[in-house]
């Protein structure tokens, strides 16, 4: 089992995931963070990678309302604004780690 495989994954209110790693990290995310991370066609250009989509139109406020494992190796979220279209791989999930800590700890 790598360090990117989730032991547990916790929804603990409607705006709040946080994932426990095979390591004993643990990571927070917001739904308005993941949102804003959102890797799918419509929020990323796939041919050049440019973001296609204006974090400051995503609400902190955002929930998420459902969360389905995708494989073993992916979440899929649904998030209040209707969007649900984003696969969040959990390699992808670890290094975009939104706190300091983590993003420190990914820098090298
Ligand atoms: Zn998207």
């Amino acid at each position: 089992m790598s360090s990117t495989s989730p032991k547990a994954i916790t929804r603990s209110d409607p705006t709040r995931i946080e994932i426990e790693w095979a390591d004993g990290t643990r990571t927070k995310y917001s739904a308005a963070q993941l949102r804003r991370l959102c890797p799918c066609a419509r929020c990323v250009n796939e041919l050049t990678g440019e973001r296609m989509l204006d974090p400051v139109t995503v609400p902190d406020e955002l929930t998420q309302s459902d969360l389905v494992l995708v494989g073993h190796y992916a979440v899929s979220l649904r998030f209040s604004d209707g969007h649900h279209t984003g696969i969040y791989s959990f390699p992808f999930l670890r290094a975009n780690d939104p706190s300091p800590a983590g993003r420190a700890a990914s820098g090298s």
